[in-house]
């Protein structure tokens, strides 16, 4: 395993609508596993592909970890079928947008479905902080980062704190 440089924003492959993953192989795990080694780095608690460069349909999460015990997830291909239908917006940081935070408004669980790295296909609804991770890391498999889900008066001020720290 090896840790991967994180691209920070505004790289491009941080706009970059992500491939599909046509099937498992080796190096795919290789990739998730050099993903959850970067993750844990950084340290963060998601990772997606493009955040290391890689534009395909992949992203890595571990919401337990920062408490204490760890529970790796790879996602491969995940699809969101359903929303719930409360929202509430909570302070999201990103790898890829150091030092600062958005203030997202999300639903608070969403049903995912999304293939492992053993190639069996999970079908569950994720709740909490699961579920706000998982929709954030999907997004940027979508090519969209927090920055695009705030009004133009919250970018602006988030863009200037960073611009400063950047
Ligand atoms: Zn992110």
């Amino acid at each position: 395993m090896s840790l991967r440089e994180i691209l920070t924003w505004p790289h491009p492959a941080l706009e970059a609508v992500c491939e599909p993953v046509e099937a498992v192989t080796p190096e795919v795990r290789t990739l998730a596993e050099d993903m959850l080694e970067t993750m844990y780095a950084a340290p963060g608690r998601g990772l997606a592909a493009p955040q290391v460069g890689e534009l395909c349909r992949l992203f890595v999460m571990d919401v337990t970890w920062k408490d204490g015990e760890r529970n790796p997830v790879v996602c491969i291909n995940p699809d969101i079928l359903e929303r719930g239908e409360e929202v509430a917006r909570a302070d999201e940081g990103c790898l890829s947008i150091p030092s600062v935070t958005a203030h997202v408004e999300r639903p608070t669980s969403v049903r995912m479905v999304w293939t492992d790295l053993e190639g069996v296909v999970q079908d569950q609804w994720l709740t909490g902080f699961a579920a706000l991770c998982a929709q954030h890391e999907l997004d940027h498999l979508d090519g969209i980062v927090t920055l695009d889900r705030v009004d133009d008066a919250q970018r602006t001020t988030i863009l200037d704190a960073y611009e400063v720290r950047v």
